[in-house]
């Protein structure tokens, strides 16, 4: 738990989020700001501020958040495809310094993403 962490205090319940997914390692919620009619992020329960502070210690977890994002897929009815976004730094527009996987579905997407 990182004190001036949003997604920390998400997991802890001190900011409300509408879960869509948990278990010992991992947690998904709905985003806030939804960017397609499905949109949720999923998060380490450990706070890991970027990608580029994943370990080998991380791998199975990682796996796990990834399996979860198939698992809410499937659940949620994605059977045309969804996106799964992860951004890193501020160029690629990471707002949250709290490792998260958006789960995008619901629409089509275009590629190259902007
Ligand atoms: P990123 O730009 O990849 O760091 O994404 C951060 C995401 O967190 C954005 O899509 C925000 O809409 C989302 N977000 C910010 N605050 C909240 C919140 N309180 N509950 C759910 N999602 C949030
Ligand atoms: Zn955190």
């Amino acid at each position: 738990m990182e004190k001036d962490c949003l997604f920390c205090k998400i997991i802890a319940g001190e900011i409300p989020a509408e879960k869509v997914y948990e278990d010992e390692r991992i947690l998904g919620f709905k985003d806030i700001r939804p960017a397609a009619p499905f949109h949720a992020l999923l998060i380490p329960k450990e706070h890991i501020p970027t990608f580029n502070d994943l370990g080998e210690a991380h791998d199975a977890m990682m796996g796990g958040l990834l399996r979860a994002a198939a698992a809410i897929a499937r659940q949620e009815g994605l059977d045309e495809g969804y996106r799964l976004v992860g951004n890193c730094l501020k160029a690629a527009g990471q707002e949250v310094y709290h490792i998260h996987v958006h789960l995008l579905g619901g629409r089509g997407f275009n590629w190259p993403p902007g």
